[in-house]
């Protein structure tokens, strides 16, 4: 079958051929898929800034977001079927000890010994077939079939949410995204349908398509300064923008780093201790709030939602990783077709 495929060695990404997965465990899932989302990270490992291959060679299939449909099923599985549309939930425990991996939250993982599916050492869904236990995959309503690819980033945005509102003392009135990629504006929709009053702040021009799709779902748009807010969400990946994240909170506020980098800048500690002021940095979602995603992409208005993706075909993928994203296409999809 077709595999997009990261080598390690001659530090390349090309289409290989591999032997298609076959079902090896009776609570196993063989799936086909149907489309695979990129984003930031894949980029990266096409640029071998991380990754690292599956411990048993030096090549690994690419591609964490991922749409499948369900072909045949173990005789242990319940509750999926042949048919069945499956998003998968991409990290695995770490061998342990683990006190979080042992109760199932490996997305906090407290060794780093885990494996991502098309990022730390396992082969990921950018090819034909792919197997995983019933317990990593999400049943997705037919309804959502258009939409669920974005289900993965989706599920780190309802992470972010979650860990927001926790922390937050009281209701939070209104929100700033610091960024407008997939993650900003996933992000800046889940809060809308929340009732909080909510900015983005990116470089963008103003007459894009995505700052239009924004403005329709009464999201306010800003290039220049942005205002102080209840929550604080830096979504853009620049360092200097987890720096105004955090000098951007209000009194009692929660600043939400899902992207920044490492780098340096005047960190607010006095206005973070005379302000009740807190910062949470957000990687990676478990399947529940997978299942969160799920009720916010049937909130959203359909519209807005095929708005944000693009989707291209198979043959254009190393060209898709080789590239900046293109400024109309919020999410760029490929499916497996040619
Ligand atoms: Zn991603
Ligand atoms: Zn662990």
């Amino acid at each position: 079958m077709y595999a997009l495929t990261l080598d390690f060695e001659a530090r390349k990404v090309t289409p290989a051929e591999a032997p298609p997965p076959v079902l090896e465990r009776d609570d196993e899932v063989l799936f086909r898929v149907l489309e695979v989302g990129l984003c930031g990270t894949d980029r990266s490992l096409v640029r071998f800034e991380k990754g690292r291959p599956p411990a048993s060679g030096t090549s690994m299939v690419v591609g964490h977001e991922a749409l499948g449909r369900v072909e045949r099923v173990g005789p242990a599985v319940d509750g999926l079927a042949p048919g069945d549309l499956v998003v998968p939930v991409i990290r695995r425990r770490c061998p342990g000890p683990c006190a979080n991996c042992d109760r199932g939250r490996s997305d906090l993982c407290l060794t780093g010994r885990f494996t991502e599916r098309g990022i730390h050492g396992a082969d990921g869904y950018f090819c034909e077939f792919a197997v995983d236990a019933a317990r990593h995959l999400v049943r997705v309503p037919a309804a959502l079939e258009s939409s669920a690819v974005l289900l993965e980033p989706m599920s780190v945005v309802e992470k972010s949410l979650d860990a927001a509102f926790r922390a937050y003392e009281g209701e939070p009135r209104n929100a700033v995204v610091i960024g407008a990629g997939a993650i900003g504006i996933l992000t800046a929709l889940a809060l809308r349908v929340r009732g909080l009053a909510v900015s983005v702040k990116s470089l963008e021009d103003e007459d894009t398509p995505r700052v239009g799709l924004l403005r329709r779902c009464g999201v306010e748009y800003l290039r220049g300064t942005a205002p102080s807010a209840d929550l604080i969400f830096e979504a853009s990946g620049a360092n200097e923008s987890a720096f105004e994240a955090v000098k951007l909170l209000a009194p009692c506020g929660v600043a939400i780093i899902l992207g920044a980098m490492n780098g340096k800048g005047e960190f607010p500690f006095r206005d973070l201790v005379l302000g009740n002021r807190k910062v949470i940095g957000i990687v990676n979602a478990p399947r529940p709030f997978f299942e969160a995603a799920i009720e916010d992409l049937r909130r959203f208005e359909p519209q807005a939602v095929d708005g944000l993706i693009e989707r291209r075909r198979r043959r254009h993928a190393v060209e898709s990783l080789h590239s900046p994203p293109p400024p109309q296409a919020v999410k760029l999809v490929h499916t497996l077709e040619d």
